[in-house]
């Protein structure tokens, strides 16, 4: 299986190589193929990257908005019509399965083209009137924007940052995950067929070293990165160096609550979705699942009878429901943690081990993983795992069930299962997180802000928000009269 692309970086409206930067061995994580071999960006790639972003962004903020949103709508258009060729390209790059992909990702990233395509024309300022004279305010681009991406859905975070970057006036550096370096070269590409001038939209490929190196660079005015807190930390410190903008999406440990009168396999299914989807790959997802104690033992079974049929097999079959881990080194991480449930003494209830799966012998897979009588200060309810393993923890009454959910140094998501409206807002008022869902959990429509509290982040992706973020208001005062001065 070959997807090698056509040169390793997409600079200035054209694939680009240079050898001379470290290799990156793309491998398919369901069987342990290398599928494309490509290069490390060397500082004269950043260089040229830079410059050509830097040179288009003048004319780009220029462009009527009405144009700038018009190319943004191509590139969701086509987007669109090559769906099936971007979500086996997805697929490659990470290993989930196709029946996910070919509704979640390159789908996901043509809904944020379309949205931010259709806002472009929206923005503007207001007008502030001082007697007869009077204030106005422009809502103005940053300049160079640089997009960092996690490896677990590598085409639609390229989509996030670049659309909202796009539409404000900006150009975008972008640099993927070192594990996933595919789809994004995709996403460049569509965007000069849909007409985008070329130098606004360039993928550079790196190790972090190369994030760092452009976090530091001076030609950049904001930062957005999602990736772990660790992470985070530390390219947050480099953008502040540099008085940089940023935004921060970073990990996360979310509480999903469920109470005796959920609609119980409303609750189940939101437990599977937000733990087991992508093989549990989702920053957002509600790994520590409160259970009330009345529903306990309900609330168990219908979740073992139900995870024990999610299929698992190569994820290029459109059957599959669970495919593999994104690398062999994530999955080592993975049965790491699930080691740790053991000895501190959680009940496993199902999986726990690396599974094999016909043709894909030397792939990253995990069972679909659930401990039980899990405790707050268990390992598994306190670090991120990134991967299938869901824990039960159960509670007795509200007061109790807030205080434990909030006792954490995330704050990403948080989830409510209730049929009292009342309770479920009351609930969700008091849980310390950026994005809530009360009976459903992890959808998450482009309308919809996305960002963490505490250690989970800073600012907004998606909906209106995102656009506070990627642009900057100038204010101007025009004098109608005379300038009195004491002078
Ligand atoms: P990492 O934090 O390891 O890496 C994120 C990105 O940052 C990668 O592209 C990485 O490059 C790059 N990077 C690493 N070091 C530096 C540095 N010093 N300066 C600049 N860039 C650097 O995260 P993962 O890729 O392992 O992704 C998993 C994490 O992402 C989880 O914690 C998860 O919760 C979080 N995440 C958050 C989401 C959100 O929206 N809140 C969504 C998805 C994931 P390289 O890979 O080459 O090292």
């Amino acid at each position: 299986m070959r997807a090698q692309p056509q040169a390793s970086h997409f600079v200035d409206g054209t694939y680009v190589e240079d050898k001379a930067g470290a290799q990156i061995e793309c491998i398919y994580p369901a069987t342990g193929e290398r599928i494309a071999l490509l290069h490390s960006a060397t500082p004269d790639i950043i260089s040229r990257a830079v410059a050509s972003a830097k040179r288009a962004q003048v004319e780009w903020e220029r462009t009527l908005p009405a144009e700038r949103g018009r190319i943004l709508r191509r590139a969701a258009e086509i987007m669109r019509e090559r769906n099936h060729d971007l979500s086996v390209l997805e697929t490659l790059d990470t290993g989930k399965p196709y029946q996910e992909t070919i509704v979640a990702d390159a789908l996901s990233g043509a809904e944020a083209f379309e949205f931010y395509g259709g806002l472009a024309s929206t923005l503007s300022g207001e007008c502030i009137p001082q007697g007869e004279s009077f204030i106005y305010t422009k809502r103005v681009a940053l300049g160079v924007c640089l997009g960092i991406g996690a490896w677990n859905y590598p085409t639609q975070i390229a989509c996030y940052k670049g659309a909202a970057a796009l539409a404000c006036g900006n150009s975008v550096i972008f640099k993927p995950s070192e594990v996933t370096p595919l789809c994004a070269l995709k996403i460049a590409e569509i965007l000069a067929e849909a007409g985008l001038p070329k130098g606004l939209y360039n993928v550079v490929q790196g190790y972090g070293d190369v994030g760092a190196a452009l976090v530091s660079h001076p030609e950049i005015e904001k930062v957005s990165l999602t990736g772990s807190v660790a992470t985070g930390s530390k390219v947050m410190s480099a953008a502040g160096a540099g008085i940089k903008h940023v935004t921060m999406e970073l990990g996360g440990k979310s509480p999903l609550i469920i109470f005796e009168d959920a609609d119980l396999d409303a609750a189940v299914s939101g437990a599977i979705l937000g733990n087991f989807y992508s093989a549990g790959q989702i920053c957002s997802n509600g790994t520590r699942v409160f259970v009330q104690q009345s529903i306990r033992g309900d609330f168990e079974r219908k979740l073992l009878e139900r995870t024990r049929k999610i299929r698992m097999g190569d994820p290029l079959d459109p059957d599959t429901q669970m495919g593999s881990l994104i690398s062999a080194d994530h999955m080592q991480k993975v049965l790491g943690h699930i080691e740790t449930g053991h000895t501190d003494g959680a009940r496993l209830m199902c999986g726990g081990k690396q599974a094999t799966v016909p043709g894909g012998e030397r792939g990253c897979y995990v069972e679909a993983t659930i401990f039980s009588d899990v405790t707050d200060d268990m390992r598994i309810a306190r670090e991120e795992i990134f991967g299938p393993v869901l824990s039960i923890l159960e509670f007795t009454d509200e007061e109790e069930v807030i205080r434990r959910a909030n006792d954490t140094e995330f704050g990403l998501a948080a989830g409510v299962f209730t049929r009292d409206l009342t309770r479920a807002h009351r609930v969700i008022d008091r849980l310390q997180a950026g994005t809530c869902w009360i009976n459903t959990y992890n959808a998450m429509p482009v309308e919809m802000p996305f960002g963490g509290f505490k250690q989970s982040g800073v600012g907004k992706e998606n909906s209106r928000a995102a656009l506070d973020h990627y642009s900057q208001i100038k204010s101007v005062y025009v004098e109608m009269g005379g300038v009195e001065s004491p002078y």
